[in-house]
């Protein structure tokens, strides 16, 4: 059989990881062409020298030397800067895995979308930036793209062989984070490290914030309405604290279809690897008689705005999405940073939406100008400290 080509944008974060895990274990099916990383040149080199990759680059240019250092007489090409970067994007690939954090992932995702493969897509921040740019994008380039967000990748496995015409609601369904039995008081005063501690997951420390705040769940509420464009009165958000339920979708005639799984990214990661078909995969069987009770509530926006600001925003539509996410990443890195509190990201999100307005992007360029301008935006309206 001939190996499928893949390029693992951002490798060395968590969804990375987990990707890494499942090529590992069927590695004579596989060729990497790309690995790619911000700026770990030393961990970058390592999984280079793993999974014999074409290229392998980092974002960050002052890490060049070291990655080139590290993969020096190996064979393996070393490259470092935004062009790099777009350029491994570029080179086709059967399958590309989006999962760069950030916006900072729109133009490389893009990149891998103009080749016309399949795109399995973690990095949620670029298509809610993007939204309308990209999904054109895809269909122009005749693009597959193949959410591995796990609701998403839920809500694509429900919908698989029905008539979308037929769905009467589709409901996301949020672990609430680790903060969502705590008072008004307590999220006052709630650390980096208690927000960064996901009762269910394990994952990167931005989308950790995000699950915390409850933006993950809004970006999430973007993500679907382009992914499944049913109308966003029809799309759902409920609180599901075991994360056993990774969503559903409800028919016309009463009938709520759900995909059920373990807490473990390589499930959904593992469903794009093998679509249409599919894979083993080394993660724990669902143990619904130990697991015992599974439990839904409505969603509290008052101690959690996040998903009022992101349903307004998807409503606003235009650039309104890009500005939302943007103030949510500057005041993410800003809470991280000890600057600001908890309660401050969403607050610091909704000053920015109220004072920037731009029109709405056409284009990949308008996409990151705007992507830009927010941030300074969201930069100077931070408190000084
Ligand atoms: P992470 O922080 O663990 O890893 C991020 C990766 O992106 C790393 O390889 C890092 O080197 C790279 N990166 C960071 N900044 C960059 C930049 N400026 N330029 C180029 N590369 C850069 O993050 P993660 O948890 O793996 O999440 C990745 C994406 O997947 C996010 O968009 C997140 O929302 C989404 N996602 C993650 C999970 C999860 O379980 N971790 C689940 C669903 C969706
Ligand atoms: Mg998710």
């Amino acid at each position: 059989m001939t190996p499928r080509s893949i390029t693992i944008l951002g490798a060395t974060g968590s969804i990375g990881a987990s990707t890494l895990d499942l090529v590992r274990r069927g590695k004579d099916r596989w060729r990497v062409v790309a690995l790619t990383a911000n700026g770990n040149a030393a961990e970058l080199a390592r999984l280079a020298l793993d999974l014999r990759p074409e290229i392998a680059v980092v974002a960050d240019e002052a890490s060049l030397p070291a990655l080139r250092a590290a993969l020096a007489g190996s064979g393996i090409a070393a490259a470092g800067g935004a062009a790099a970067l777009i350029e491994a994007a570029s080179r086709p690939a059967d399958i590309t895995i989006a999962a760069i954090v950030g916006c900072a992932g729109l133009a490389p995702t893009m990149a891998a979308i103009e080749q016309g493969g399949v795109i399995a897509l973690a990095n949620k921040e670029a298509l809610v930036s993007a939204g309308d740019v990209m999904t054109a994008a895809v269909t122009r380039h005749a693009a597959t793209l193949l959410p591995i967000d796990s609701e998403h990748n839920a809500i694509f496995q429900c919908l698989a062989g029905n008539d979308p015409a037929h769905v009467r609601s589709i409901t996301l369904t949020a672990s609430g984070g680790p903060f969502r039995d705590w008072s008004a008081e307590q999220l006052a005063v709630a650390t980096p490290a208690q927000a960064v501690k996901h009762p269910n997951w394990d994952m990167g420390a931005k989308i950790s914030v995000d699950s915390a705040t409850m933006f993950n769940k809004g970006l999430e509420l973007i993500e679907a309405h382009h992914l499944f464009p049913v109308g966003l009165d029809r799309l759902r958000i409920i609180v599901h604290p075991q994360s056993v339920v990774h969503s559903m979708v409800e028919y016309r005639d009463g009938s709520t279809l759900a995909q059920l799984g373990p807490s473990d990214m390589r499930v959904p990661i593992a469903s794009a690897l093998a679509w249409p078909a599919r894979m083993d995969t080394p993660c724990a069987p669902l143990d619904l008689a130990a697991i015992g009770e599974l439990t839904f509530r409505a969603p509290d926006e008052v101690r959690f705005p996040a998903t009022r600001l992101a349903r307004q925003a998807a409503e606003a539509g235009g650039a309104t999405p890009a500005v939302l996410n943007a103030a949510n990443e500057i005041a993410v890195a800003a809470f991280l940073a000890g600057q600001i509190g908890f309660t401050r990201i969403a607050a610091h999100v909704e000053d920015v939406l109220s004072c920037y307005t731009p029109p709405a992007p056409a284009s990949l360029g308008d996409v990151v100008a705007v992507d830009a301008e927010a941030r300074q935006c969201a930069r100077s309206l931070m408190p000084a400290c």
